[in-house]
């Protein structure tokens, strides 16, 4: 068993709209974003990263827009639902905003003995915001007060047709197995960094996910340095797993490996961070191109949608 992981570092979808999404997670959730750049494996399209103040790992959800994405269809073999973090008491607040907004799929819950309100990103993405005591400080504007305000990721939910497997997986990545409620277990890090918990969703007979817009691309787990990291890499190819070498992603170094249910992780560095290219006053705000792509700003600065009014 590993010790390095820290929880999650960062959730990664795919979306259609740019500015659809930017508006949604930005006006409606009230995250900031913190980095406007490009897929570095694809860079006609945007890579939008929204989280707290400095994009602290843990809260940051990012997206791919694909223009022509079609829409995914939910189902086994991956991340159904990224949940948030709130403030206990804060769910009747965030059921009226979700509706002011005319947000879909709002529900509520209990899971785990924590209230959580339910709902859909723009492409059918399934959130969720769930009340627990969480000390992080929260990005707020927009509307959003600190009273309400994400305070960033409580929770991923992979769906599963046999969950045994990504258990012992979990296991060895130093979660501890908790309680089960019906068909969903809960995995904890100890020592983490806040967005501690992995639920596993066991789902037999579902159809398998087709992936799209409103799918989770993939998640990513947090380890405090590259020295870390490359310890993880290579107890996970001691296991068997087949894990990429490192890829510089300019904010974080990281490796990538899928489990065996289907899920694509990835582990990632909280170093360099957010900040490395622009002021923390500042981030998100200007299109950052890693180096290889610098020749192309003026194409993508022409291609992309731009964001903002
Ligand atoms: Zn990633």
């Amino acid at each position: 068993m590993i010790k390095q992981i820290k929880g999650l570092h960062h959730v990664t979808s795919i979306a259609r709209d740019a500015r659809e999404n930017n508006a949604f997670f930005t006006n409606v959730l009230g995250l900031r974003r913190v980095k406007k750049t490009v897929n570095f494996d694809a860079p006609d399209v945007y890579h939008l990263y929204y989280g707290d103040e400095a994009g602290t790992p843990g809260t940051v959800m990012t997206y791919f827009p694909f223009p022509n994405a079609g829409r995914g269809t939910h189902g086994a073999g991956e991340v159904g639902r990224a949940s948030f973090s709130i403030p206990t008491g804060s769910s009747q607040a965030w059921l009226d905003r979700l509706a002011t907004f005319a947000v879909t799929g709002l529900s509520q819950d209990t899971r785990f003995g924590q209230k959580r309100v339910l709902f859909d990103g723009p492409d059918g993405d399934g959130f969720a915001l769930v009340e627990s005591d969480d000390e992080r400080s929260p990005w707020t504007g927009n509307g959003v007060s600190a009273e309400m305000g994400i305070r960033g990721f409580h929770s991923a939910d992979m769906r599963l047709r046999d969950g045994d497997v990504t258990g012992e997986l979990l296991q060895f990545m130093g979660y501890e197995k908790g309680d089960t409620q019906d068909n969903v277990t809960r995995f904890i890090v100890p020592g983490g960094n806040d967005a501690n918990v992995i639920d596993l969703e066991v789902t037999p007979d579902a159809p398998r996910a087709q992936q799209g817009a409103g799918s989770v691309h993939h998640i990513a787990f947090a380890v405090e340095n590259r020295a870390r990291q490359l310890e993880v890499r290579e107890a996970l190819i001691d296991t068997g797993y087949q894990v990429t070498p490192v890829i510089d992603r300019d904010y974080f170094y990281a490796i990538y490996f899928r489990t065996p249910g289907g899920v694509l992780f990835e582990v990632a560095t909280n170093e360099p961070g957010f900040d490395r290219d622009e002021d923390t006053a500042h981030l998100g705000e200007a299109l950052k191109l890693p180096s290889q792509h610098e020749h192309l700003r003026a194409r993508l600065e022409g291609l992309l949608q731009p964001l903002d009014d």
